[in-house]
């Protein structure tokens, strides 16, 4: 999807004449890729009538920035669309909090249950997980499974069958025992059902929760748009978790827009446990690099030695062949920093697309075995006029490669270096800063 848009926007930038119909044959090329990948069609259509309006024909006549202007219009519009402007109740550490998770059966609520008390736990937050499922048989022995392994504290009944009675006892015993984030999870159904939801009310009546988050499985599309309504019919949902991001066979970031854009009925949007946010996924939506979802991943994956030298090359922005040779190897072994670059734009979309990845890891190990040739000299240096035309034939000779097959590398060298250089800059974070879960 990323790749269809900036497409377009490119196509856009190559046409020497910027009319009406160029600017309109981008949009409807955008709109055409959105609505493929079953965007809403109301916020499609409400993003292509702004951007029309914001757009200036003349300035686009003018300058040469049109593809800057362009992008530019349409991530401030998805952003503006996707946003939804509000943040919803934060739970405060030491003080007793009740959230209360609904959704359908299987949509993910008791394991997204664990996972959001274990996470509060590791910060040194005081849990405790309320089974309020009587619903679904064996949904207490998952829950105190799930919690046993992770020592939260629960609360359950094999005998009890009434759901609002045991979130009433749950949680009045869990505020006596000073825990300060009251968990309820609830039972689901296989479909909306009446039943579902007035259970869904009296229990929130019992538990009286300060937040209700709806848990959503990511494949189920469309359907989101009916389900996150009708559960915020029946109770005041005001968070919703997309589940199952990992592994879905149509899985990354035009997926999550599909889920979203039903979605925009609700107040907050967490991927997984993550709270959503929106300019790194547009920007990633756009192809444009997610450089705050890139920090992440490097503090997530690379050891923590290794982190500072990476990240000291990476705000330093000098991209040198060398860098580009030990992330080849890297990329090859898909080790842990092979993951990170996998995130940037142009590294591994272009580099190693889906479906040829062993024409690709060939072309890879060629240009490693051109770089072997060269010296150190040219190695570390930045500056591209140092590769003239005898190194070249040098490096190819070394080699046994045609000099096309060389400067067929160094245009890719090029690609990278632009990418990496957007890196310069780069704030380091310090120790503590850092968000993973
Ligand atoms: P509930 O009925 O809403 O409580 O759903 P469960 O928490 O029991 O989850 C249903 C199934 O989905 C289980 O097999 C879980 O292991 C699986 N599941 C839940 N969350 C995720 C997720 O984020 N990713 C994947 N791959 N599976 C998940
Ligand atoms: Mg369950």
């Amino acid at each position: 999807l990323g790749g269809s848009i900036s497409r377009a926007i490119q196509q856009m930038s190559n046409a020497t004449i910027i009319d009406e119909k160029a600017l309109n044959d981008c949009l409807n090329e955008i709109t055409r890729a959105l609505l493929q990948s079953d965007v809403q069609f109301k916020l499609v259509r409400d993003m292509q009538t702004n951007i029309k309006k914001i757009v200036n024909l003349d300035d686009l006549a003018a300058g040469h920035n049109k593809r800057r202007i362009i992008q530019q219009a349409i991530f401030n519009e998805l952003c503006k669309i996707l946003d939804p402007g509000k943040s919803s109740f934060t739970p405060k550490k030491g003080k007793p909090s009740v959230v209360m998770f609904v959704g359908l059966q299987g949509s993910g609520k008791t394991t997204t249950c664990t996972k959001y008390a274990y996470y509060y736990q590791k910060k040194g937050w005081k849990p405790a997980l309320v089974c309020a499922d009587t619903f679904r048989a064996g949904a207490f022995d998952q829950l105190k499974q799930n919690a046993t392994k992770a020592k939260i504290p629960f609360y359950g009944s094999y005998m009890e069958s009434d759901p609002v009675k045991i979130a009433e006892e749950g949680v009045e015993r869990f505020k006596k025992e000073n825990c300060d984030l009251i968990i309820v999870d609830t039972s689901g159904r296989h479909k909306q059902e009446a039943a579902l939801f007035e259970e869904m009310r009296q229990v929130s009546e019992a538990a009286k929760p300060d937040l209700i988050i709806f848990v959503m499985d990511s494949s189920i599309g469309q359907a989101a748009f009916d389900q996150a309504q009708a559960f915020k019919q029946s109770v005041a949902v005001g968070a919703v978790i997309i589940t199952k991001m990992d592994g879905h066979a149509k899985g990354g970031v035009s997926q999550q827009l599909r889920v979203l854009s039903f979605l925009l009925v609700l107040e907050s949007i967490w991927m997984n446990l993550k709270s959503f946010d929106v300019k790194p996924f547009v920007s990633r939506l756009l192809g444009m690099g997610d450089w705050s979802g890139f920090m992440d991943k490097i503090q997530e994956v690379v050891p923590m030695d290794q982190q500072p030298e990476l990240l000291q090359k990476l705000s330093e922005g000098n991209f040198t062949l060398r860098i580009m040779y030990e992330q080849f190897q890297n990329l090859l072994k898909m080790g842990p920093i092979g993951q990170v670059f996998s995130m940037l734009p142009g590294f591994s979309a272009e580099l190693m697309p889906k479906g040829h990845e062993k024409e690709s890891q060939a072309k890879i190990k060629r240009y490693m075995t051109m770089m072997d040739s060269m010296t150190n000299e040219e190695l570390d240096s930045s500056n591209p006029k140092l590769m003239n035309e005898s190194r070249m034939m040098r490096i190819a000779r070394g080699a046994g490669r045609p000099i096309r097959d060389v400067m067929e590398m160094l245009e890719e060298y090029k690609r990278l270096a632009k990418v990496w250089s957007k890196m310069k800059g780069l704030k380091i974070p310090k120790k503590g800063e850092m968000s993973s879960l």
